[in-house]
């Protein structure tokens, strides 16, 4: 029978967001967020922030690190903010993330009043201008627009307190160096400066040691292989677009069918509304949250054990502690804020000799964190496929014969003889199997996969170290290649002649576009044009987002390549 104990302490002491220092109108916005506790980089990140110490920081995305700056930043927002002129400047590497992390200061900066702005390359300048001209505290931008503004006059950056590089080696990469800079040399000697990368290149060093004063610094993607402490478990991963996870993770249980299943979630809000969704999809599914009373989680508990409930959607801090014997599955429906979480979360399954199963789902730019994870446990995470509804109708018929055998060697088949028996007058006795077997697989199986509609596939590359390749030397085109599955190549009306160089490209498509320097694949520039490898399923956002803007000051032809 199962039981339940408590398991041993999670390697990393865990504390809680009353503990950090923080203010009354933050803790209210965590807690309607739904975030029970902070993650690692937060716990050590926060508190030097609080003092206006500078911060040199390796986390990649999903580590929570937007809040790690962004909760200290906002704390330490001026009461008396008459002045127009930001106090603080988040420059992150392009469109997408500048939206992603204004939206966070949003969010966490609602009660407190925080006037927060975006501004990046592709958004009309007209209204950029006429929002910081209205008076803003914290400026979120692409280098690139950031310049523009500074040259204009219209951002100014003297009563800068705090200067944030997000994700700085993407920016180096992308080739912004010198425009980060630039801006830097506008800002007050004595502001704070903060630094996130997930790779600690020597050019983040050199930079680090430039412009930041006697850093903390603080390593998240640890190094060490903690391997043995992580149980023998297949492991996999789906990379999925944000908005097709909770039906990502409908088809990935569907074709898996566990016994129970464990499914986390970053925050309480996130737990209700998957709990919904997956209930929706015809799942026995439960919320597991911290919000619940210890009565509420104990029913719960009850209806797994029983088997009334067969999925337990919930939190980590709400999880700590329960050992279910019956699971078969964990699912990450995000990829865990540190390795750690994540060796302890799998550590559920696979004990005691039983075969575990431990999915994360993860969108394309945590790829790198699967990275960190894999290093860490020193266990490899194998990228599969979401399946598709092909998959899923040959694994649905699997079942059906799975049920049909099991019937065949183990029922009393007699009282329906005399049904085949009177149809097999009429009928050929395949034709009435057939229709038997039709029957039993709607009976069992109910939800037609007529409904099921295919889930985007998401290709990524690992990063690439240095710059774009695919141009010879004198950069001539090379001889067609055979391309990456899942992209294709677009046509861009400028080349050498232009002076055009692979990183004008990259930073053209990364400004004006939500793809990241990462998904771009070859580029090869010739005389009068170039092609760019983009993935197919950003190809139309990147025709459209170079059709509207300049390279080299050029407008040029943007079109699908043909040839
Ligand atoms: P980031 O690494 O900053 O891109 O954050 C990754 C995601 O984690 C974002 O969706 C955040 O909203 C979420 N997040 C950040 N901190 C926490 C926390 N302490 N608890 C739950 N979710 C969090």
């Amino acid at each position: 029978m199962s039981s339940t104990h408590v398991l041993p302490d999670p390697p990393a002491e865990p504390s809680a967001f009353t503990d950090l220092g923080l203010r009354p109108e933050l803790l209210a916005a965590l807690a309607t967020l739904g975030y029970e506790e902070p993650t690692p980089i937060q716990r050590e990140a926060i508190p030097p922030l609080l003092t206006g110490r500078d911060l040199l920081g390796q986390a990649a995305t999903g580590t929570g690190k937007t809040a790690a700056f962004a909760l200290p930043l906002l704390q330490r927002m001026p009461d008396d903010r008459a002045g127009h002129d930001p106090f603080a400047l988040v420059l992150v590497p392009t469109r997408e993330l500048a939206v992603q992390v204004s939206e966070a200061f949003h969010r966490y900066g609602k009660d407190l009043g925080a006037r927060v702005l975006p501004i990046y390359g592709g958004q009309p300048i007209g209204r950029q201008l006429r929002a910081l001209d209205g008076g803003i505290d914290v400026v979120v931008a692409t280098p690139g627009r950031a310049l523009d503004h500074i040259a204009r006059g219209t951002l100014r950056l003297g009563n800068l307190a705090t200067v944030v590089l997000d994700e700085a080696d993407e920016m180096l990469d992308m080739g912004f160096a010198e425009d980060i800079e630039a801006i830097l040399e506008h800002t007050p000697e004595q502001r704070q400066t903060v630094l996130f990368s997930a790779t600690m290149p020597a050019r983040i060093d050199g930079m680090a040691r430039a412009h930041l004063t006697d850093p903390v610094r603080i390593l998240i993607a640890r190094e060490q292989p903690v391997a043995g402490e992580a149980p023998r478990v297949r492991q996999s991963a789906y990379l999925v677009a944000r908005a097709h996870k909770p039906a990502a993770l409908g088809r990935v249980l569907d074709v898996e069918s566990p016994t129970a299943a464990i499914v986390f979630c970053r925050s309480r809000e996130e737990v209700d509304r998957l709990t919904e969704t997956m209930n929706g999809r015809g799942y026995r599914a439960e919320a597991l949250h911290g919000g619940m009373s210890q009565e509420q989680r104990d029913r719960v508990m009850g209806r797994l054990r029983a088997g009334t409930a067969d999925l337990l959607v919930a939190t980590d801090v709400a999880a700590r502690g329960l050992d279910v014997e019956q699971l078969s599955h964990v699912v990450n429906f995000d990829v865990p804020s540190a390795p750690e979480s994540y060796v302890h979360r799998i550590g559920r399954v696979g004990r005691a000799g039983r075969e575990g199963v431990a999915i994360t789902l993860a969108e394309p730019r945590e790829h790198r964190m699967l990275k960190t994870i894999e290093r860490v446990t020193g266990q490899r995470i194998t990228i599969d496929k979401i399946p598709t509804v092909a998959d899923l109708r040959t694994r649905r018929l699997e079942l059906t014969q799975a049920a049909l055998r099991e019937s065949l060697l183990e029922d009393d088949l007699d009282p329906f003889r005399v049904i085949v028996e009177t149809l097999s007058d009429e009928f050929d006795l395949m034709e009435v199997a057939l229709a038997a077997v039709k029957l039993a697989h709607e009976a069992t199986l109910p939800g037609s996969d007529e409904a099921e509609e295919e889930i985007p596939q998401v290709a990524v590359r690992p990063p690439r170290e240095g710059r774009p390749g695919g141009y010879d030397s004198r950069g001539e085109r090379r001889p067609s290649r055979p391309r990456t599955a899942g992209t294709t190549q677009v046509f861009i009306g400028v080349g050498r002649r232009a002076g055009v160089r692979p990183q004008d490209l990259v930073g053209a498509i990364t400004g004006e576009t939500g793809v990241r320097g990462r998904d771009i694949g070859s580029i090869e520039i010739a005389d009068r044009f170039s092609l760019v490898e983009v993935p197919v399923a950003v190809v139309d956002e990147v025709i459209a987002g170079l059709r509207g803007s300049t390279i080299k000051g050029r407008k040029a032809t943007v079109r699908r390549d043909r040839r």
